[in-house]
């Protein structure tokens, strides 16, 4: 066989070849991988570049979006604030309103009270009920004095006949008037001091026997028609001696007197200034009696005053008028002590 024999040149030339391959090699490697990975790179700036689009849409959309919440606060804040306004002024409106119905009321007010003030002397008459068949007693107390006389005047003119509850002072004289124009005399007490009169049962006894007297002395007639202090119902003798008048108008009935409490009063005694309406107000009959007992006071000049329509309206409504005696039947108050 023949052997070659591989000089130093030669190796020299094969080391330079394999070099030479290996960087060829290599380079054309190298490039591939350079090209591969120039294409990931590519891909991936597309990639970033589409996120980055997606990132500015999804900005876009959120400003948007925070435009129109803000849009939809101003105009939520736009419409309260009108709103706001709005009932502000229907306030206002209101206010003035109610202005306006006060000054009209204070307006009312003012000419009712110039209106109230004068009529006490011509009292307007309401339409008489009829009530034919029943009976009204006019009942004076406290009295005689200064008006009862012109009080008999007024019952002379229309007819009519009254009892009269009397009490001492000065003018016991009027008594005998009384009686002679033919009027019923009761006996209410000697002395009108509710302390004194009801202090005990002795005490109201010794009242009740001296104005008996006087009006025995004045008059020459012996009573039995009565009317307590107060009337029956009377509260204010608690305070002197509890039960009084429990035992009173029991005790009054066995010594042979009769009592009178009223069902319809003319005010004079709370200084009412509508007496006549008062009176028309009580009469009505409400729980069905066919009598009336008015109590009334003839040391009052509203009394005297308010008399004639009084009596006008009972006779208009058709009423016999009528005096107490020891044989009227008449419920009387509720005892309270
Ligand atoms: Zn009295």
């Amino acid at each position: 066989m023949d052997i070659k024999v591989i000089t130093k040149s030669d190796l020299i030339k094969y080391i330079a070849l394999a070099l030479a391959m290996i960087l060829l090699i290599s380079t054309v490697v190298l490039g591939v991988k350079n090209n591969n990975k120039n294409e990931e790179i590519e891909k991936l700036n597309s990639q970033l570049a589409s996120g980055e689009q997606l990132l500015s849409e999804k900005q876009s959309e959120k400003d948007a979006l925070e435009e129109e919440k803000n849009n939809l606060d101003k105009s939520y804040k736009d419409k309260l604030n009108n709103q706001k306004d709005e009932n502000e002024s229907i306030i206002d409106e209101l206010n003035k309103k109610i202005d306006e119905l006060n000054k009209k009321l204070s307006s009312k007010k003012s000419s009712k009270e110039t209106t109230t003030k004068k009529p006490t002397k011509e009292p307007t008459m309401p339409t008489p009920v009829s009530s034919i068949g029943k009976t009204v007693y006019l009942t004076f107390d406290d009295g005689p004095s200064q008006y009862t006389p012109e009080i008999l005047d007024i019952l002379d003119k229309y007819g009519v006949k009254a009892t009269f509850f009397v009490v001492n002072g000065k003018y016991n004289h009027v008594m005998k008037d009384i009686v002679d124009r033919g009027h019923q005399i009761g006996l209410h007490c000697y002395k009108h001091v509710y302390s004194e009169v009801y202090a005990s049962d002795e005490a109201y006894f010794k009242d009740l026997k001296k104005i008996s007297d006087v009006v025995k002395k004045q008059t020459g007639v012996e009573t039995k028609i009565i009317r307590f202090p107060g009337g029956g119902s009377n509260t204010i003798s608690k305070k002197y001696s509890k039960g009084i008048m429990t035992r009173l108008t029991k005790s009054v009935v066995e010594k042979g007197y009769s009592y009178f409490d009223w069902n319809c009063s003319n005010g004079d005694a709370d200084g009412a200034n509508t007496v006549v309406k008062q009176v028309i107000n009580c009469s009505q009959f409400p729980r069905g009696e066919k009598k009336i007992v008015v109590l009334m006071h003839d040391n009052k000049e509203i009394t005297m005053k308010s008399l004639p329509k009084i009596i006008e309206y009972y006779k208009a409504c058709g009423m016999e008028f009528g005096v107490l005696t020891e044989s009227t039947e008449f419920t009387n108050h509720r005892v309270f002590n």
